[in-house]
This record gives structure tokens, C-alpha cells and sequence, in this order.
């Protein structure tokens, strides 16, 4: 489903991710618009490829260069944050709360994802002792999902 609608979350959505920008005091760059556009309409997680061949779908002046330094600078404030779930090129996924982690099954590769953690606390205290505007962190879990552990236990039976 490429055509989805625009509900009001994605508006809401999108206009934190503006307020980022120019919090963090970038303009508001027609190239810095389009990046995000193209990871916006993909829904979950996009590769630099996929943002690349979109980009260039919606404007093809816009060079490679320019999106690797907008996808850069979008990770360091904390607009996307890569994921290498895969174990090849890494992807990006958007963070509108600042949270987005990963159960990932080492038997199948599953992927469980959720968006609530913990370590908000953490984040400030770390923030306030060490001086450091904190734009986000990753964590991943990795264990034997409910199927493969069945399947692990009967295969010792
Ligand atoms: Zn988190
Ligand atoms: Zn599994
Ligand atoms: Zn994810």
C-alpha cells in the first residue's frame, strides 16, 4: 500500500520532525525536506538505497552527496537512528518519540519491535553528568523466540 492516507498523526509526526531541524538550528533546506519525505512515505525501515531512489523519484537534482549528509546529519539529531538488524548495509527508522528497539530472534531471525524502554531516566541523568545533549541511544535484545525454542526443545527430546 503505497497510497496511504495522510492522517493527522503523520502530520503531528512530521511537524516534530521539522521542529528538530530547526531547533537543532538547520534551515529548512528544500534537499533537508525531500530526505525526509522519502523516508516518511515508506512505512517502518528504509535503507539509504531505497532513500536514494526515492529522492530521486521526487528530485533528481538532488545528489547523492546531499542525501548521505542530510541522512547523516538526520541520525545526529536525532530525527532517524540506523538499525543493522540485517547484518548487511544499515537502515534507518524514523523516531518520533526518540525510541525504537528490537527483539531479534538468533534461530530465525524474527524481529520483534517496540517503541517503550527505560532508559529515558538514564538518558537525562547521563546528559546532566557528563554535559552532552543526547539526541538518542539504540538497543537491541537478541534471544530464541517461543517457536524456535519449541523447535530447539523437541529436536532434544
Ligand atoms: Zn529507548
Ligand atoms: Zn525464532
Ligand atoms: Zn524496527
Amino acid at each position: 500500500m503505497n497510497a496511504k492516507n495522510v492522517s493527522m498523526d503523520d502530520q503531528a509526526r512530521h511537524e516534530t520532525y521539522v521542529r528538530r531541524l530547526s531547533q537543532a538550528g538547520y534551515k529548512l533546506t528544500h534537499a533537508r525536506l525531500t530526505v525526509l519525505q522519502a523516508i516518511e512515505q515508506r512505512d517502518g525501515h528504509v535503507t539509504s538505497a531505497d532513500v536514494l531512489a526515492d529522492v530521486a523519484v521526487l528530485d533528481e537534482s538532488i545528489g547523492r552527496a546531499s542525501v548521505f549528509r542530510t541522512l547523516d546529519l538526520f541520525t545526529r539529531i536525532g530525527i532517524v537512528r540506523p538499525t543493522y538488524i540485517d547484518g548487511l548495509s544499515p537502515s534507518y527508522v524514523l523516531l518520533p518519540d526518540g525510541h525504537h528497539h528490537h527483539i531479534i530472534c538468533t534461530g530465525c531471525g524474527d524481529i520483534i519491535e517496540f517503541d517503550d524502554c527505560c532508559l529515558g531516566d538514564l538518558q537525562s541523568e547521563l546528559s546532566e553528568r557528563y554535559g552532552v545533549a543526547i539526541s538518542g541511544h539504540m538497543l537491541e535484545f537478541f534471544g530464541l523466540c517461543q517457536r524456535c525454542t519449541q523447535t530447539s526443545s523437541q529436536a532434544e527430546e
